[in-house]
């Protein structure tokens, strides 16, 4: 959620759409989602992982680095205390509470759909009923997590045909020029389908150039 309290995006979508949606919510919301917050409660905290985090089963609070208190991961006995710790305005991120209690209940996320797709139920839970992707963050202590945006790469630059060699406006190619990883731009365009989407194709371009090259191409 950013800022105001309030989500922004289906938070199961894959990361490039999600830091995406970081962006436009902040030029929308006043700068209020960079960081945006993931908030749980202390049975999410017990069973799953988050970041650097272990599940609390296995890594007890009091397990976890002294310094991460405060800079990693913030913690309250009440939703209106973290949100006074972490700066998030604390009216609207208790309705957005109510809401999601609401969905975990229903199943259905009607502002973003979140568990609606095969995707998203990847890193759900099964036990989990009706929606593997929603629970009631209901049970103290509350926690919060700071999301930053970054970059995994681009998605901009030399236009390249299947041999990997740098084309011209025209479609020509350019002789002896290849571009693979981040100097090209990217075989699935502005897409990104998973883990893997930005390796896998430069691996795969850099063995196909090497080939065009030895051939003499
Ligand atoms: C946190 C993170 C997680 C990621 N996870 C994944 C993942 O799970 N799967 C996946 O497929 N991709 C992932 N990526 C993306 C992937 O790492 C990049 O797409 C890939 O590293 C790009 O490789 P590259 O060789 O094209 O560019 P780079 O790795 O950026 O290499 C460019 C090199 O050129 C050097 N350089 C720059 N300018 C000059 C200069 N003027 N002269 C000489 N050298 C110069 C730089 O120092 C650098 O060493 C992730 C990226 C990040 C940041």
């Amino acid at each position: 959620m950013n800022g105001l309290g309030r989500r922004f995006v289906n938070e199961a979508a894959p990361y490039l759409e999600f830091v995406d949606a970081m962006y436009k919510d902040n030029a929308s919301s006043g700068g209020r989602s960079i960081p945006a917050w993931v908030i749980f409660d202390a049975h999410f905290r017990f069973n799953y992982a988050m970041g650097p985090l272990m599940p609390g089963q296995v890594m007890p609070d009091s397990r976890l680095r002294k310094e991460w208190l405060n800079s990693v991961y913030w913690k309250a006995e009440t939703l209106a205390e973290l949100a006074g710790q972490i700066g998030v305005d604390a009216a609207g991120l208790a309705a957005t509470v109510r809401q999601m209690n609401e969905y975990a209940r229903t199943g259905i996320d009607t502002d973003f759909a979140r568990g609606g797709n095969a995707f998203d139920l990847y890193y759900g839970d099964v036990n989990v009923k009706p929606n593997p992707c929603l629970a009631p963050i209901a049970k103290g202590p509350f926690y919060a997590m700071r999301l930053d945006a970054g970059d995994i790469g681009t998605k901009g630059g030399l236009l390249t045909n299947a041999e990997a060699q740098v084309i011209r406006a025209d479609g020509s190619p350019i002789p002896g020029l290849y571009a693979i990883g981040n100097t090209s731009a990217s075989v699935m365009g502005t897409a990104y389908p998973g883990a893997g989407g930005t390796l896998g194709p430069a691996m795969t371009f850099g063995y196909i150039a090497a080939h065009h090259i030895a051939r003499g191409a």
